[in-house]
């Protein structure tokens, strides 16, 4: 732990919403819910058959804003060690689902997107989406039907504001990844592109990913997430 950190990026991945019940990606052999990840994340999984991907992420909207699906203290501490820290912070995520922004995280990116949102294929517009959608759901824009699709960065596209995170990563002192598995690009290389200007990167996982953090915190994110960054707040 570096004293006094000035620059903060902090990366989430599926395993910070495990404990609130959102099953994780690679954990079941490269599945995503039962699904293999060709069919429901990407474009020409979407090609082949819109159904099943309108679907899928019906299912997971659902899921989402079910009872049972709350922030866990990894989401919650993260948000309040946001408020309190004097420096610059930025949460970059991977996850689709809400749980950041319920636990009160604000300089949030979605860099794969976001269930609660879905995109005109004509226009790019985006909207907010609580309900089930697909093929013959009306465009709000276009007024016809066919035109929407899941607001989500499939495997192939481009995910959403690497400018910002680019930057963030090239002048942070503190870098931490938490409950990523390291497996899918370009977030997999964020802590090289922070190590390059000397940051300190730390990994918090359930087991060791493999890759060249200076630090790693093995346990469940919601146990070692508090205590991580109570003491980094300390050492401010
Ligand atoms: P991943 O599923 O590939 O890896 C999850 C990692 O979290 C693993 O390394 C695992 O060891 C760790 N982990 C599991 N439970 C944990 C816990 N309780 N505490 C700490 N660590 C734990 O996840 P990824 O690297 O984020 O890549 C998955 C991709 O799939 C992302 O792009 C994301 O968009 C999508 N996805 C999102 C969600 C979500 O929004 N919650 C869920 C599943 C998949």
């Amino acid at each position: 732990m570096i004293p006094s950190p000035k620059s903060i990026v902090v990366l989430t991945g599926a395993g910070i919403s495990a404990e609130s019940g959102i099953k994780t990606f690679r954990a079941a052999d490269g599945l995503w819910e039962n699904h293999p990840i060709d069919d429901v994340a990407t474009p020409e999984g979407f090609e082949r058959n819109p159904s099943l991907v309108y679907e899928f992420y019906n299912q997971r909207r659902r899921q989402l804003l079910s009872d049972q699906v709350k922030p866990n203290a990894a989401h919650s501490h993260l948000a309040k060690f946001e408020h309190e820290f004097p420096g610059q912070f930025l949460l970059v995520t991977q996850n689709v689902d809400n749980l950041h922004e319920r636990a009160g995280s604000q300089n949030l990116v979605h860099m794969h997107g976001e269930l609660l949102k879905m995109r005109c294929l004509n226009s790019q517009l985006v909207f907010d989406i609580a309900k089930d959608f697909d093929f013959d759901t009306h465009c709000r824009c276009c007024r016809s039907p066919g035109n929407l699709r899941p607001h989500i960065v499939w495997f192939g596209e481009m995910p959403f504001q690497m400018n910002k995170i680019n930057q963030a990563l090239e002048n942070c002192d503190v870098f931490v990844a938490i409950g990523t598995s390291g497996n899918v690009y370009p977030a997999s290389g964020f802590y090289q592109t922070a190590k390059i200007r000397r940051a300190h990167t730390t990994e918090l996982n359930l087991e060791r990913t493999g890759s060249g953090f200076d630090e790693c915190i093995i346990g469940s994110a919601s146990d070692i997430v508090p205590t991580y960054f109570e003491k980094l707040l300390n050492a401010c």
